[in-house]
């Protein structure tokens, strides 16, 4: 192998949105979903509406109809177990839903824009991936840019055919983007999926804890816990992150620039590709 391949230095990152760059605590999506089920006479609890958080929306709601209880309450409400119809359906009705909540939820997390300033001025190139389809992003990307954050590509799933865990649309960002090896790129997000699809994409990974998915609390929510259990929930979100094969957890995008600079030490002494935590 020519060892030139593996001294690259660290030229790409890549973020999600919800929960890691903007939407603190990723609540539009859990908003948007109980609100869908909610007009179909169903309530989903927040545990159940974040379990599979990341996944394409599509992907998402048939999760959440597999679920035991779900399946068994729309059985009770409709006399028969839901199927793909369904998940069409729901899918369909979730974009006008999800349009509106967004467009109340979407503000820059705090830090954001000052971090992916300073990294594009160390010459990293930034790109981005979701659950959002085009149609849902599109709102999302126009408020962030006029917020000040403004990704030099975004990719979602219907534009590669499949959303997390698998790896297209990060393959997709480092292709407009011109970066490679994937071992020269850090995938940081907030979820499970966010996590499968860096692994998946050979690329490192980092997970994002206290503005996330497995914290799930707005800045003020978080703002009003007590000491002891801002620090569990962290604990728990670290653990579950790192279960799943996180290279590094952070509590938000600002606490990830050390991180960045130990990624590049390693990659400058050609210590090679990603090695699971
Ligand atoms: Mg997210």
């Amino acid at each position: 192998m020519n060892s030139l391949v593996n001294k690259q230095p660290l030229r790409a990152v890549l973020l999600d949105w919800a929960g890691t760059t903007v939407d603190h605590g990723s609540i539009a999506p859990v908003l948007a979903l109980q609100s869908l089920f909610c007009g179909h006479g169903l309530d989903i609890s927040t545990e159940d509406a974040r379990k599979d958080m990341g996944l394409l929306k599509r992907d998402h709601i048939r999760a959440i109809l597999a679920l035991d209880n779900i399946r068994a309450e729309w059985r009770d409400k409709t006399g028969q177990f839901p199927g793909e119809a369904e998940v069409a359906s729901l899918f369909g009705e979730f974009g006008v839903l999800q349009l509106e909540i967004v467009a109340r939820h979407s503000q820059v997390i705090s830090g954001v824009v000052e971090t992916v300033r300073l990294w594009q001025q160390r010459g990293l190139r930034i790109g981005s991936t979701t659950g959002y389809t085009r149609e849902m992003l599109d709102p999302v990307l126009i408020q962030a840019r006029k917020d000040g954050y403004c990704p030099d590509a975004s990719v979602c799933p219907d534009e590669v055919g499949a959303g997390r865990p698998l790896p297209w649309m990060l393959a997709r960002n480092a292709q407009l983007l011109d970066v490679y090896p994937p071992s020269s790129c850090v995938k940081i997000g907030d979820t499970i999926s966010d996590i499968e699809e860096g692994l998946n994409a050979g690329m490192w990974t980092i997970g994002i804890t206290r503005t996330g998915n497995l914290v799930g609390l707005d800045a003020d929510a978080w703002t009003a816990l007590p000491e002891d259990q801002k620090t569990e929930r962290i604990r728990r979100a670290e653990e579950t992150l790192l279960s799943v094969g996180a290279h590094f957890v952070a509590e938000d995008l600002p606490t990830c620039d050390p991180i960045l600079g130990a990624i590049d030490d390693r990659l400058r002494l050609a210590h090679g590709a990603p090695q699971p935590a």
